[in-house]
């Protein structure tokens, strides 16, 4: 449902299994959440889920499922760059997170 973009390469991102993508997918869109760094409330297929595991690794995750807190961003740099200025994920994930962490994922999801 969440379309990939294509150059998509994010070697240390860890993959979710998809097993409950069964029923559910349609409901799943209308979902609202959101975003950190701009407030605005949009559909989950428009933000960029991102979150932090128990090892307390940052990903993006794609597939909407990845177990840990997650945070959740629009798919635009004007965000990712307001969310890594104004330290918003650190507030959502009430920890220090790795400002270069971030922006390397950031500037991943940018290309
Ligand atoms: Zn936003």
């Amino acid at each position: 449902m969440i379309p990939k973009p294509k150059s998509l390469t994010m070697k240390r991102l860890t993959t979710v299994k998809s097993d409950s993508v069964k029923n559910g997918m349609k409901k799943a869109e209308r979902v609202t959440r959101k975003c950190v760094a701009c407030g605005d409330i949009r559909p989950k297929s428009e933000l960029f889920r991102i979150v932090r595991n128990r090892e307390g690794e940052i990903t993006v995750d794609l597939s909407g499922r990845a177990d840990g807190r997650g945070a959740y961003l629009c798919r635009n740099v004007d965000c990712m760059r307001k969310a890594v200025s104004s330290r918003a994920l650190n507030r959502s994930f009430k920890c220090e997170i790795d400002k270069e962490l971030i922006e390397n994922l950031f500037s991943e999801l940018m290309k």
